[in-house]
């Protein structure tokens, strides 16, 4: 079968309902870019050329939604990110309406040999899904989410956000793993594997992924499942972007809520090392039903940083309860506001503490047990970030909570290895000044050296430097399978701008 007609049959066996609404198609008219001469772009391997006139207008006459280009009102706003560090200018922006538009983007950036960058939900703290001078491919117009609450499971459209995902779910009184952020992509979050307040019960975003649909390098639309195309369903849990672009997930969905045991405790700082060396240990054995996470905030002006626990327990009131009376016999917290609330209310209760287009800069490492010299280490780090950072500048630690049922899964059976992890730990700065960037970057890396050594590798999804002996470091024993998959279905490393594995042919 040739390529399009194995597309069209794709696209005729199940898969019409990623592609574009009339109202995609009455935005696409609104916005049309004037192409008025050729345009000068960056290639996949940095190199400089020249796409003409022609050969765009043909583009965007393949597209069902808006192509965008550098002279186009739309264009700023369609090429920011969440990360206000990030300024990138692709020479195009292809905002797809579905699958066929994706489909087209990738062939068109093959027949130019174009720079690709892949937007899903734009919160890639590294800023991976904008390029300079590239063709940047938008799926962000790919928001639907369906629900089928009989068989348990949701499917998705790529540039769906988490907290949609959540809400259509909740409707039937289900859920599966997502972030902690409501407004982060789905897409993203879940092919770098997907830490979330279930992830101890129900495992992984990833590992509830049951089928993607995927634009692979050559332009072919695909599924991968546990039947079709297992080798790519293996490295889409956990291999992020590498190996072509998602246009939709199918998840299992659970029983969760609507109401569970959340909220935060906080405690004056001069306990918190006590509070966390008692987490370390309580968090080892807890029940798969209780996520515990830590923020430590260094709030703008403060004289000294806050110590928060985030509590979620989705199972039994009174046994949540029981275990989280434990917190408080064993040191009273400054403020309680742990009580019954909506799991979705939960979901998108720190969404304002991550605003979009602040400068963010983060590091962050995977640990096995938190170990007492590590706590003591992130204490006295932040209690300096309290004396020294400007007063524009919030430094967040977050250790989230990981074990339970992450851990039943072999670190072979999908491209996300770190199975071992018990907490992520992450450092995160936010500030707006620029002219402070450069003293609070070396701030949080020289803070992170101090407790790198307590890590045990790397989560694909909180990389800034993705330099080589890293992205290792992130996919640990699974490399050399990834690389193999690379050379099958990206040889010329079309999509290069992730967590990278290089092909080898
Ligand atoms: C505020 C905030 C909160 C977060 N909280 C959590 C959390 O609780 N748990 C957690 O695990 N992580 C969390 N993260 C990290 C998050 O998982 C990553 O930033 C993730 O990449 C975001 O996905 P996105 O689609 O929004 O990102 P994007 O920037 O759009 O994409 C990220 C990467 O994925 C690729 N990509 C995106 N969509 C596709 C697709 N459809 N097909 C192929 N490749 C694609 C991009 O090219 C890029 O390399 C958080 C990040 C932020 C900024």
């Amino acid at each position: 079968m040739d390529r399009r007609a194995f597309n069209r049959s794709m696209l005729g066996a199940g898969l019409a309902a990623t592609f574009g609404t009339s109202g995609a198609l009455a935005a696409a008219a609104e916005s049309l870019s004037k192409i008025t001469g050729d345009l000068p772009a960056i290639t996949r391997t940095g190199g400089e050329t020249t796409l003409s006139r022609a050969a765009i207008k043909e583009f965007q006459a393949s597209l069902r939604g808006p192509l965008i280009l550098p002279d186009n009102a739309a264009y700023d706003k369609t090429r920011a990110v969440w990360n206000g560090m990030i300024d990138k200018h692709p020479a195009l922006i292809a905002r797809c309406a579905g699958a066929a538009d994706v489909i087209n983007a990738v062939q068109f950036a093959g027949s130019n040999d174009l720079l690709v960058a892949v937007r899903g939900g734009g919160h890639s703290i590294s800023g991976k899904s904008v390029c300079e001078g590239g063709l940047m491919i938008d799926l962000s117009p790919m928001q639907w989410a369906t629900v089928n609450p009989e068989l348990r499971r949701a499917r998705i459209g790529a540039g769906t956000l988490l907290g949609e995902l959540d809400h259509a779910s909740q409707q039937f009184g289900l859920a599966t793993t997502t972030g902690t952020v409501s407004h982060t992509g789905a897409a993203g979050l879940t092919l770098g594997g997907g830490h979330g307040r279930l992830a101890r019960r129900f495992g992984l975003a990833a590992d509830n992924v049951r089928s993607v649909d995927l634009v692979t390098a050559s332009g072919e639309l695909v599924v991968a499942s546990a039947r079709e195309n297992q080798d790519l369903y293996w490295g889409v849990r956990g291999g992020g972007g590498n190996f072509g672009i998602v246009t939709s997930f199918e998840y299992d969905l659970h029983e969760v809520g609507p109401t569970v045991l959340n909220g935060l405790m906080m405690y004056q700082f001069s306990d918190a090392k006590d509070v966390l060396k008692f987490y370390a240990e309580f968090s080892q054995t807890a029940p798969r039903e209780m996520t515990v996470d830590v923020i430590m905030l260094s709030p703008p002006g403060a004289r000294s940083p806050i110590l928060m626990l985030s509590f979620c327990h989705t199972g039994d009131f009174d046994e949540g309860q029981r275990l989280i009376d434990q917190f408080r016999a064993f040191r009273k917290p400054r403020v309680d506001q742990v009580s019954p609330k909506s799991y979705l209310e939960v979901q998108s209760s720190a969404d304002a503490n991550t605003p979009a287009g602040v400068l963010y800069y983060n590091k962050s490492g995977l640990m096995g047990e938190l170990a007492p010299e590590a706590v003591d280490e992130i204490v006295d780090r932040l209690s300096e970030a309290a004396g020294q950072a400007d007063p524009g500048v919030a430094s967040n630690v977050i250790i989230q909570h990981l074990g339970g049922a992450v851990g039943d899964v072999a670190p072979g059976d999908t491209a996300y290895p770190h199975r071992d992890a018990r907490h992520d730990f992450l450092i995160l700065s936010g500030w707006k000044n620029p002219d402070f960037s450069e003293q609070n970057i070396k701030w949080l890396r020289d803070a992170y050296a101090t407790i790198d050594p307590y890590t045990i590798g790397f989560y694909s999804n909180h990389m800034v430097d993705s330099d080589q002996p890293k992205v290792r470091l992130a996919y640990r024993g699974n490399y050399d399978r990834m690389v193999q998959l690379k050379n099958k279905y990206d040889p010329q490393n079309r999509f290069r701008l992730n967590a990278n594995v290089q092909p080898t042919v």
